[in-house]
């Protein structure tokens, strides 16, 4: 039902978009779910004096974050038991992630981690996200299921599942035909929740397999995402195999444009930065899971610079969103040795609308009027003042998860006053540990 009866959000200060001043004194108005106006507070009181009012005068509203790069079932494996630390990237994968989490996982220990982490998600303020399932023996039908989740969640998702001959060519089909499932599932009905296609990477992939995942993806008009040198073994591997950097092959095999939405992106050279940018395709910088695999550290501030679309993502490491900001704002700084190397307001936009940019998400990323109205509150309790110069260094460095009050998807309350709506903690808690206690038994 169309409704004519809109809500005004009066903060102290609103952010439209991060790459600009945050003004003073203004508010939004929402009708449906998209941002009807904003104006100064005075205006929008006298035009629409019978809209409902959330009076917040110490509480700043931006727009909401885009994860646009994670792992909801990676939660399950939070402090699994390890006999020993991988020795670095590829044994992380192959002694690790692969044969104890990827292999082990089936559908319900999915859908528990689904739900746990769209209550964290909304928490931290995060209103839209692109996940990556990799679960090869939980196929098929596991991400119809988790998009049932989403869906009751209320939140903006894009799910794929990483297609991968890693098991077999028959399994690799199957990983094709599961994101097409899910993009006709999305695609049928205006969900919140949507597909796109999605294979792992050069080396668990063949040359074959990866044209065709892309002509599909081209075909139905979605991007398609892989992990590109995440650390230094791909590269390395795809040099020694035909002379090319995993970039520069995606590019002579005719892939490499604006379909692409290559995740990682850690050890690429400036010929790949290059490329990526001449070529527009979208990248994902994930600071912290990059130190945690010791992947190294990514090239953010070239890709940047070259002018690569590029989003934040958690990567399902630590899903405040405020840490992973922490990490863009402060890895960058030290590997550069140049305090001023991605300033706040770069890392705000990248977590907000370079996220929803990179994915492709239209009128999402920014408050505008006409936008889509995803949107938090933040209320920041803090020694110092928050103004004008200081507003995003200040919410970047000393705010969390916790200080995020209100929160918005599609024009639907998902979190009022600190509390996220209809999530019974506790319990997501219960089922969540039972299932990551059964993925830790399959495995150990
Ligand atoms: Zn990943």
């Amino acid at each position: 039902m169309i409704e004519t009866k809109g809500l005004l959000i009066f903060p102290k200060w609103l952010v439209t978009s991060p790459l600009e001043h945050p003004k003073e004194g203004y508010g939004i108005r929402v009708l449906n779910d998209k941002i009807d106006a904003i104006a100064p507070a005075n205006e929008l009181r006298s035009c629409f004096s019978h809209d409902e009012i959330i009076e917040r005068p110490e509480q700043v509203l931006l727009p909401g974050f885009v994860d646009a790069h994670t792992h909801l079932y990676g939660i399950l494996a939070h402090g699994i038991p390890l006999t020993k630390s991988p020795s670095g990237f590829m044994p992380f994968l192959e002694e690790f992630w692969w044969p104890l989490v990827e292999n082990q996982l089936d559908s319900e220990m999915i859908n528990a981690a689904t739900n746990w982490n769209c209550a964290q998600m909304i928490r931290s303020g995060i209103t839209s996200f692109y996940d990556c399932t990799e679960a090869p023996y939980a196929l098929p039908g596991v991400l119809v299921k988790q998009a049932e989740i989403v869906e009751k969640w209320g939140i903006r998702g894009i799910l794929s599942f990483e297609a991968t001959e890693r098991v077999s060519q028959m399994n690799g089909e199957l990983g094709l035909s599961e994101n097409i499932a899910m993009i006709e599932f999305g695609k049928g009905k205006g969900s919140l929740v949507n597909g796109l296609m999605c294979f792992h990477t050069t080396f668990t992939c063949s040359e074959a397999f990866i044209k065709r995942a892309f002509a599909l993806a081209a075909e139905i008009g979605v991007l398609t995402h892989m992990h590109c040198s995440e650390g230094h073994y791909e590269p390395h591997a795809m040099l020694e195999r035909n002379g090319l950097r995993p970039i520069e092959y995606y590019d002579r095999i005719g892939v490499l444009g604006p379909g692409m939405l290559a995740s990682q992106c850690v050890q690429i050279d400036q010929n790949e930065i290059n490329l990526l940018a001449s070529r527009s395709a979208r990248v994902t910088h994930m600071p912290l899971s990059n130190c945690e695999v010791g992947g190294g550290i990514a090239p953010l501030p070239e890709l940047v610079e070259a002018g690569v679309t590029v989003g934040l993502g958690s990567d399902g490491y630590i899903t405040d969103f405020f840490e992973v900001m922490r990490g863009a704002f402060l890895i960058h700084k030290a590997s550069h040795c140049d305090p001023r190397v991605m300033p706040a307001g770069l890392v705000w936009h990248l977590a907000t609308a370079g996220g929803a940019n990179a994915l492709g998400l239209e009128n999402v990323g920014c408050l505008k009027p006409g936008w889509q109205a995803d949107w938090m509150l933040v209320n920041p309790k803090l020694p110092t003042p928050i103004e004008q110069h200081n507003l995003y260094d200040q919410l970047l460095l000393y705010c969390n998860a916790s200080d995020v009050d209100t929160v918005m998807v599609a024009g639907k309350i998902r979190k009022m006053n600190g509390e996220v709506l209809n999530a019974n903690m506790e319990e997501l808690q219960k089922s969540t540990q039972k299932e990551a206690h059964r993925l830790w038994k399959k495995s150990a």
